[in-house]
């Protein structure tokens, strides 16, 4: 009888078994190249951090900060942390606490995990991931299209199809207030056609009276005073200017003048990739321009503007698209028999890695036969063997794993040359028959 299991993961909250983490390798080495042809720096911020940080940032009146923050106090000093649920916060709150832009803008990005207490559904958990991009500093519009550039480029890489973008500016502040008064006064006069959410929200977020789901409200929300008409000259040619430069560039977009995003601190350029291959949870990526925020946390003036990904939306994505591959099986897989194989295997197999080959050694030790049978499921294109014979000798018996060919018996100290070239070969022999 097997014992009771102790414990469980914590709900919403995934672990990635290796079947798996190999396509999130894979996906990540592709994302760290994508970010170095763009010029993107690493950086990486605490997990926690303060939580008036993220009601400052994010601001109150938000799902996250309302609903979805993991947060505690610390209770060895009375600290109030929260578990990150984005990363633009923290990132911004380094760059002023390290005097980041001192010397001019940076791009830099992270990538790692964040944490929202929502209902866990498809491409919703409770800890996700996501691949942060941030250019510090910079006014745009440019640097604007560049990041949606990025965009296109990731998931054109990744042979996602159906993918669109869409965007909108949400001008600065002293637009949107006089957008929401022309809102309340234009709803005011329609107070009869109102339903209760509607009338609920009128003075506290008329913005929110927008996206409503009644079709009798439709017409009403249809002719409502749209914030493009409340534009001043510079929101105007910030917009016009990135939309030239999509133009441009060939970047199919729609404005959506609905879109607002979910977090307080954005300015002008808002946008998300959304695909209709997810289910509900379409957005993969979000972004919007935050000229604020540096200041609002204490560092000198300055714009910026970055976006975020969800990794476990994207992997699904382009795990379906089938063009990311994990990393295949090891080079070489060592099989011994005999105490004395087994220290002599060790010495081979540190020779080959040696050479910067990818070797598995069995340490497992049973029979030949289930030795050999675990060199064929680790997908290794070589195996080397080594028995009481070999031992003697100081050879080593060569078998290759993946195709007909007959196995070699050859001196220790040649084997790392041999495998290298048996690789190699291989290689060559891959690139042939594709011409
Ligand atoms: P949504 O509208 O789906 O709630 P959001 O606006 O809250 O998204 P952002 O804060 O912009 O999302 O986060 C950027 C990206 O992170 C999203 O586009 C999405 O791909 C991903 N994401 C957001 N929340 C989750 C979650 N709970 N689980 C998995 N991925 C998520
Ligand atoms: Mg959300």
């Amino acid at each position: 009888m097997s014992a009771q299991r102790a414990f469980n993961g914590v709900k919403g909250m995934n672990d990635l078994l290796p079947a798996d983490a190999g396509l999130w390798q894979a996906l990540e080495r592709h994302v760290a190249g994508w970010l170095d042809n763009y010029g993107y720096r690493p950086m990486r911020t605490p997990v926690l951090e303060a939580t008036g940080l993220f009601r400052r940032g994010i601001g109150e009146v938000t799902d996250i900060v309302e609903k979805e923050m993991f947060s505690f106090t610390d209770r060895l000093n009375g600290d109030e942390l929260t578990l990150r649920p984005e990363f633009t916060a923290g990132i911004v709150r380094a760059s002023v606490e390290h005097s980041l832009l001192y010397d001019g803008p940076k791009r830099v990005f992270s990538i790692g995990p964040v944490f929202r207490h929502e209902r866990p559904q498809r491409g919703r958990y409770r800890q996700f991931h996501q691949i942060d991009v941030e250019a510090l500093g910079y006014p745009g519009p440019d640097v604007d299209a560049e990041l949606i550039l990025m965009g296109r480029r990731l998931w054109r890489d990744l042979g996602l199809a159906d993918v669109r973008l869409e965007i909108n500016t949400l001008g600065e502040s002293a637009e949107r207030l006089a957008h929401r008064a022309a809102l309340i006064e234009y709803f005011e006069r329609h107070a009869d056609s109102l339903d209760e959410d509607a009338r609920r929200r009128l003075h506290s977020n008329p913005l929110r009276i927008l996206d409503t789901k009644n079709p009798a409200m439709r017409a009403l929300v249809e002719d409502a005073p749209r914030l493009a008409d409340h534009l001043g000259p510079a929101s105007r040619a910030h917009f016009d200017g990135l939309c030239g430069m999509l133009d441009d560039a060939g970047v199919a977009y729609r404005v959506n003048p609905r879109m607002v995003r979910g977090l307080d601190y954005y300015n002008l350029t808002v946008f998300e990739w959304i695909t209709d291959s997810l289910g509900s949870q379409g957005t993969i990526c979000g972004g919007g321009r935050y000229d604020g925020l540096i200041e609002l946390f204490g560092g000198k003036p300055a714009p910026a503007i970055g976006f975020a990904i969800g990794i476990e939306r994207l992997i699904e994505l382009a795990r379906a698209a089938g063009k990311l591959e994990a990393a295949n099986g090891c080079d070489v897989y060592v099989v011994h028999a005999g105490a004395a194989a087994s220290r002599c295997a060790l010495r081979v197999a540190e020779a080959l890695r040696e050479c910067g080959l990818e070797v598995v050694q069995d340490c497992v030790s049973t029979s030949f036969k289930a030795q050999m049978k675990r060199a064929d499921a680790s997908g290794a294109e070589l195996a080397v063997i080594l028995g009481d014979d070999e031992v003697a000798t100081a050879s080593a018996t060569l078998k290759p794993l993946r195709r007909d060919a007959p196995q070699e018996r050859l001196p220790q100290d040649q084997l790392p040359a041999r495998v290298i070239a048996l690789l190699t070969g291989d290689k060559v022999t891959v690139a042939d028959e594709s011409n």
